[in-house]
């Protein structure tokens, strides 16, 4: 590619436009720049000199002053006032060696002056003085471009951590994974300047999304919204939370207010919150999806990647310290559990009445904060004093044990729980199940215990042993407690051995 001969490869690359009217200073000059392997071209008017510029930008013009038709100090100002040619350097050349005209020419916007006769050392060290000035002018606006980038990167990144320090240190200070999400939720919205945020949990079964509210600095205006929220799950694929739970990715929304139902599900109770634009990302460790953080604001915001990066990078960043809190609580509730065990019904090995009564609280309050319906069963062994005068109270603890684990199997969800109340009578708690649902399970157990054909002599109403069942739900308050629901469900169990027992019934909805 490089040419053999001389010029050096470097002063070729240089454009020089000399402006004369006479031809033999145009000559002159012609063969002292070619010789040292400028790249030149000529211009004998000012006129001509502009107009070439439209076609050849040079690095340097060499101008002459005196011509007859523009004088070189007006061509100069013309440079400087274009953007276009403002930067590049002009050396003013005149036989007018008087401190006036030069003065003038820096005045227009002269970078460098050169007197007639030429001496040809002092030409080209000026050029060379000026192409060099140029180059290291160019070098210095690089420089600084990269300053500007590198400052608007560490600018970013010191957001950043800020971000991420103040959720990391909310982390630390929650009690619960949900305690940590509703405060993260707080932080971001704070410092990405929207209006609402919240979270989806999977349940512990995984298969549903369960909403988290944002802490403290919800707006009253959003309250409705969030309330109605807390009713709704969201199935894998379902709804925004569903999509970003099935892919992993962020989505975002310009206006959620005017998607169908299809894409937003909760399109009338954003309408009525006044909020429009919305975006999830998903906090994934391991590729475990932990939580889903999601965002509102009340104004349509077309998609902004630097938004989403920076939340998505502060919520990859958090997973770990998040999963943490998460391990933290399952730990907690395994060595509760483990305690448990040890107050496990010692017959029937199923839970103890201890046992259910922590079960019950606990699950009344997540079903209070989801407000979503709780039932409870109870049932007892139709004349099982008889049972026991009749066959003795080793084979009546045998027929305990039957019921028990017929109970047992005939729950299908790891939250259900089956207890031993007390005596001959049998509990079970079933969270995210109305009444039509706890209903089945009644059904279901009372079938099974006929099933079992476990003979009772001694009966007033069959030959075999059969139960009675009470079933009770509601969704709970902060103003009622889980005795109502206990005491509900003992009524019904009453009503059902007065019509008769071996049958069930169901406390009335209040
Ligand atoms: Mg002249």
């Amino acid at each position: 590619m490089t040419p053999p001969s001389e010029p050096s490869n470097k002063s070729e690359t240089i454009k020089i436009l000399v402006v004369d009217d006479l031809p033999e200073n145009l000559r002159l000059l012609q063969e002292m720049l070619v010789k040292q392997g400028y790249n030149v071209r000529f211009a004998n008017s000012g006129k001509l000199a502009i107009l070439s510029l439209s076609r050849f930008q040079p690095d340097l013009i060499l101008l002459d002053i005196m011509m007859p038709d523009i004088d070189g100090f007006t061509v100069c100002q013309q440079l400087k006032a274009n953007p276009e040619t403002e930067n590049i350097p002009v050396i003013f050349m005149s036989a007018l060696d008087d401190g006036t005209n030069k003065v003038k020419g820096f005045q227009v916007g002269g970078s460098d002056y050169i007197t007639k006769p030429f001496i040809a050392e002092e030409v080209l060290a000026r050029i060379r003085y000026q192409v060099s000035l140029k180059s290291l002018q160019q070098q210095l606006q690089h420089k600084n471009q990269e300053l500007i980038q590198q400052n608007k990167q560490l600018q970013k990144a010191q957001y950043e951590t800020k971000l991420l320090l103040e959720a990391t240190w909310t982390i630390e200070k929650s009690h619960t994974l949900e305690e940590a999400i509703s405060s993260i939720l707080d932080v971001i919205c704070q410092n990405i300047g929207w209006d609402y945020g919240e979270g989806w949990l999977p349940n512990p079964d995984k298969d549903v999304l369960e909403y988290i509210p944002q802490f403290k600095s919800c707006s009253a205006a959003f309250g409705r919204f969030q309330e109605q929220s807390r009713l709704i799950t969201f199935a894998s694929g379902e709804g925004l939370p569903g999509r970003i739970w099935q892919s992993h990715k962020p989505e975002w929304i310009e206006d959620c207010s005017t998607c169908s139902e299809t894409v937003y599900l909760r399109t009338q109770l954003v309408v009525d919150a006044g909020l429009k634009a919305v975006f999830g990302v998903p906090v994934v460790e391991s590729e475990k999806l932990l939580a889903i953080l999601v965002f509102y604001q009340t104004q349509a915001v077309p998609y902004q990647s630097r938004t989403v990066e920076l939340v998505q990078a502060v919520a990859t960043q958090l997973s770990s310290p998040l999963q943490q809190a998460q391990l933290k609580q399952e730990l907690q509730r395994a060595n509760l559990e483990l305690e448990l065990l040890a107050n496990l019904d010692g017959l029937t090995q199923i839970a103890n009445r201890r046992h259910f009564d922590y079960r019950l609280q606990q699950e009344w309050q997540r079903m209070q904060r989801l407000q979503l319906p709780l039932s409870l069963i109870l049932c007892d062994v139709d004349y099982f004093k008889r049972y026991n005068d009749c066959y003795g109270h080793l084979a009546g603890d045998d027929c305990l044990v039957q019921i028990a684990h017929i109970l047992y199997q005939s729950i299908q969800r790891a939250a259900d729980v089956v207890a031993r109340y007390g005596g001959e009578e049998f509990a079970i708690i079933l969270p995210y199940t109305d009444t039509q649902g706890a209903i089945s399970v009644a059904e279901r157990i009372h079938t099974r215990v006929l099933q079992q054909q476990i003979p009772h002599a001694d009966s007033q109403i069959s030959p075999i042993v059969t139960i009675s069942l009470g079933v009770s739900s509601l969704i709970p308050t902060s103003t009622d407690s889980p005795q109502s629901l206990i005491q509900l469900a003992d009524e019904a169990l009453y009503q059902a051995k007065q019509s008769g027992r071996n049958t069930y019934a169901v406390a009335p909805a209040i």
